[in-house]
């Protein structure tokens, strides 16, 4: 879902990437934002502070989609940086973008398939592996020694609360960086902040500011979506709450196209990780954005999120 606002001569575009797994859908999105066509005429935004109240006060109107409130967000954001001539990094934390290195996702895979995968990720910096009950470690010890990347595993709620001592201290031994998600978020009683030889970061468990205060007994780190929290404006509260608690922090992303990620890739400016790749898993991005080279994003340069929808789209 691309949204495009326009005032004064300039454009600006944001995306949300609606998911089922948080009851949302394109039509749904498209549905909520196309009604607040008039409260948005009648809004002045001229500085940070604006786009903030405007979220603020779109959110009775846009809920419970998240979703929606992203892509509204992120319209808001880009406007503002290309009517100010500035790229949205300078305008939101006052300094030019850094590239971000991001994890490249190995989904689930039948063993040929990921001997490809293998094959077509060498000379990439950061890994993410996904795993199922099965809680099969083989595809971690290849990547470590056939591609040398440093690796972290996202068990997408599937694992076992009894496993998951041995299953850190086994992926301990691999050097891998963290484990994302091992358990359903009903079983966050099941999980102890520092027990583990790992870090344990939330994705499921994290879904938007509020949840950050009863995270933090359970969890060592967060995974930030920004269309799971509802924008870069949440997004980057939700990044600096948690340095507070002492988390470890990660932005994350959904399938998404280059306007989504660009705004991830501000947000990452001020996160321990990134994984970024939504945009590079498209067979058909219709946006141009951050150039994506070998598992690392660098920022386009000029004004705005520095994506817009390719001509043809
Ligand atoms: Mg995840």
């Amino acid at each position: 879902m691309l949204l495009r606002v326009e005032r004064d001569g300039v454009a600006g575009w944001g995306e949300a990437s609606p998911n089922p797994f948080y009851h949302e859908s394109a039509a749904d999105v498209s549905a909520r934002l196309c009604a607040l066509a008039d409260w948005l005429r009648d809004r002045n935004i001229r500085t940070v502070h604006d786009i903030e109240l405007a979220w603020r006060e779109a959110w009775p109107l846009l809920g419970p989609s998240r979703a929606a409130q992203c892509a509204l967000d992120l319209a808001l954001w880009d406007w503002l940086a290309r009517r100010e001539g500035v790229s949205v990094c300078e305008l939101a934390l006052g300094r030019a973008a850094e590239p971000v290195t991001s994890f490249a996702t190995v989904g689930l895979s039948t063993p040929e398939e990921f001997d490809a995968k293998l094959a077509a990720l060498r000379g990439y910096p950061r890994i993410k592996i996904k795993s199922d009950a099965h809680a099969d470690l083989a595809p971690v010890q290849r990547v470590r020694s056939e591609v040398g990347a440093e690796v972290a595993v996202d068990a997408n709620c599937a694992w076992k609360a009894r496993d998951l001592a041995a299953l850190s201290l086994a992926l301990s031994a691999q050097q891998a960086l963290f484990i994302e998600q091992p358990l359903p978020p009903d079983s966050l009683h099941k999980l102890t902040r520092g027990s583990c030889a790992l870090p344990i970061f939330a994705d499921e468990s994290c879904v938007v500011e509020d949840d950050l205060l009863a995270l933090w007994p359970h969890f060592d780190g967060i995974n930030v979506k920004l269309v799971k929290c509802g924008g870069l404006t949440p997004a980057l509260r939700m990044l600096l709450h948690a340095r507070e608690l002492g988390l470890c922090t990660m932005v994350g992303c959904m399938l998404e196209t280059s306007v989504l990620i660009a705004a991830g890739c501000v947000a990452a400016q001020i996160a321990d990780f990134a994984d970024l790749d939504g945009a590079w898993l498209l067979a058909d991005d219709p946006c141009t954005g951050w150039r994506w080279e070998t598992g690392v994003l660098h920022p386009p340069g000029g004004a705005g999120l520095g994506a817009v929808p390719l001509p043809t789209f």
